[in-house]
């Protein structure tokens, strides 16, 4: 990994020094906001659903914040996860948390269905073409969204 072989450009970013997020003061494409986080969709996704589950302040790992807090952002997740699986119809929701380019903390969440594009294989994230979503579906999957998380 290019950025952790420049250590003090890593540490920044651990630090939240020059955090691409928090200098933004939130993610793009928030699309909602639950309690501890922001949560964010794109229509240039993979997969028909996805989403990123952003943590509203600056931290890296799980285990590096409080109790309540880390407690509190797995309920977000949950809520999240209920809310796309009952849109989606999803064969499986997978979760990933990696963080290894912008170390804040979020979790991506990305439906699986029967004959997907990455069936049998890892997830790339990077292949976005042809789009997961038909001419109005993003903004109805937002929409439904928002409604599910009690938002709309
Ligand atoms: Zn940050």
């Amino acid at each position: 990994m290019a950025l952790w072989s420049d250590p003090e450009r890593w540490h920044r970013l651990r630090e939240g020094l020059d955090c691409p997020i928090c200098d933004r003061g939130r993610p793009r494409d928030v699309v909602a906001e639950l309690e501890t986080a922001y949560v964010t969709a794109t229509e240039q996704a993979c997969l028909f659903g996805y989403c990123c589950l952003v943590l509203k302040r600056h931290a890296v790992e799980l285990h590096e914040m409080p109790e309540g807090e880390a407690g509190a952002f797995m309920l977000d997740l949950r809520e999240l996860s209920r809310a796309v699986q009952e849109i989606t119809g999803a064969v499986k929701l997978n979760w990933e948390i990696h963080g290894n380019t912008i170390p804040h903390l979020h979790a991506h969440l990305f439906p699986r269905y029967v004959g997907d594009r990455f069936e049998r294989r890892p997830i790339d994230p990077r292949e976005v073409e042809p789009s997961a979503y038909g001419p109005g579906r993003f903004d109805r999957f937002v929409a439904d969204l928002r409604q599910q998380l009690g938002r709309a």
